[in-house]
């Protein structure tokens, strides 16, 4: 296991960026150079390669057997429609746990799915917590189901999935958690948080392209879901169980995406796993917030809460900072940053995955430097209003 990528990493004079960004991301040039050939969806070779990317995926969640593996087309949130359509009874009732865009957007997919839910909102940032669930499910003996985000993007965020899987499951329910953003780096064995479902996708912390995402189930609950779902093409039992005879997609799978993702599975697990990966992202995380917060930036969350993803900054309280302009001048010196989501005040994300090491990091911040330097700022502190704001989060 090492931090230190042997890689080529993108240049940025050919007018390639790193993607600060929490995926699509970058990716490996192996990854990239693994798309340079065409396989026929049907045939016996790329059949053995998605059962590959499959077992492997299960190996990651520390199956022992229980548990299934259903690739499905599109992005993350197909994928995650895919889950609660499938899952979910018709006459079920899901508590969402949102505390960001992601958790809303779980919210909607219940609402266009016409079946019953309830929203516990806690805002930009706050983390939902397991006494709040008990408090919910003790209060409405009909909810079935709880969907939890795992590190929710739109703050970084790392959710206490273990504190809300016990209280969903001593008070009956069932658990499914959106895992996007931190399957891959950070731990989700199915040994020690239980759940029935979870979903990731193949341009996140696995470091693959977009295309497709993955259903990882416990077999005896998806085996109870036929004919549940409310789509043709998002359901999960129709597409495992087609695979489970032919051992092929229902339709058109993303040939390519597939096989760069199964070189990403190769260097994943060179890098010594879910541990090494997140050991590499969480020291992506350290040197840059070290080295901004040295820059007088503030993070959004405290040490407690910040997963080793995606970072939020408060924008600086100096009125010559101009987001756009930022991110322009950072583009410029080959670093793609992300828009914050806040309602409250003014922020951006750094991310922290992809194909990059803390040397990438230590320039992000040279980068972020130049770049106040040339808007003339002195200092990068947020605005009172901002640290108020966070004083409100425990920890
Ligand atoms: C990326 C992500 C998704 C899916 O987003 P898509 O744009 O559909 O890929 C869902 N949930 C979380 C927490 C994510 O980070």
């Amino acid at each position: 296991m090492s931090s230190q990528l042997n890689d080529t990493f993108p240049d940025p004079a050919k007018g390639e960026p790193f993607l600060l960004t929490p995926g699509p991301l970058t990716t490996a040039l192996s990854v990239k150079e693994a798309m340079l050939r065409d396989w026929g969806s049907w045939d016996s070779d790329f059949r053995a390669m998605t059962k590959s990317v499959c077992d492997q995926l299960l190996g990651l969640a520390g199956d022992v057997g229980d548990f299934v593996c259903v690739p499905m087309q599109g992005s993350g949130s197909y994928c995650v429609e895919a889950m609660l359509g499938t899952f979910v009874p018709r006459d079920g009732k899901v508590l969402v746990l949102a505390n960001g865009a992601y958790g809303l957007r779980a919210a909607e997919i219940m609402r266009y799915l016409g079946r019953a839910y309830t929203l516990i909102d806690k805002g930009d940032y706050m983390p939902p917590r397991g006494a709040e669930v008990t408090a919910a499910l003790q209060a409405d003996p009909a909810i079935t189901h709880v969907i939890a985000i795992h590190c929710e993007t739109s703050s970084g965020i790392l959710n206490p999935v273990e504190e809300i899987s016990k209280a969903t499951y001593a008070n009956g329910a069932k658990l499914l958690i959106d895992s996007m953003s931190a399957f891959g780096a950070i731990d989700l064995d199915v040994g020690r948080i239980r759940y029935e479902a979870m979903v990731s996708s193949a341009n996140k912390c696995i470091e693959g392209v977009p295309g497709f995402g993955f259903v990882i189930a416990r077999r005896a609950e998806l085996e109870a879901c036929i004919g549940r779902a409310h789509s043709l093409v998002l359901d999960v039992y129709a597409q495992w169980a087609n695979m489970e005879k032919s051992g092929q997609w229902r339709y058109t799978p993303p040939t390519h995406a597939v096989v760069a993702f199964l070189e990403a599975l190769r260097l994943h697990a060179e890098e010594g796993g879910v541990a090494g990966r997140g050991a590499r992202y969480t020291k992506n995380r350290d040197v840059m917030v070290a080295g901004m917060r040295g820059l007088g930036f503030e993070t959004l969350l405290k040490d407690r809460w910040l997963s080793p993803i995606i970072v939020t900054f408060f924008c600086p309280a100096d009125p010559r900072f101009v987001f756009s302009e930022f991110y322009e001048r950072m583009k410029a010196k080959g670093f793609i940053i992300y828009p914050g989501k806040l309602t409250v005040v003014d922020s951006f994300r750094i991310g922290c995955i992809g194909r990059m090491d803390s040397a990438v990091m230590t320039r992000v911040v040279q980068a972020a430097a130049d770049c106040l330097a040339e808007m003339g700022l002195a200092s990068a502190a947020p605005p009172a209003e901002a640290l108020i704001e966070r004083a409100k989060l425990a920890g």
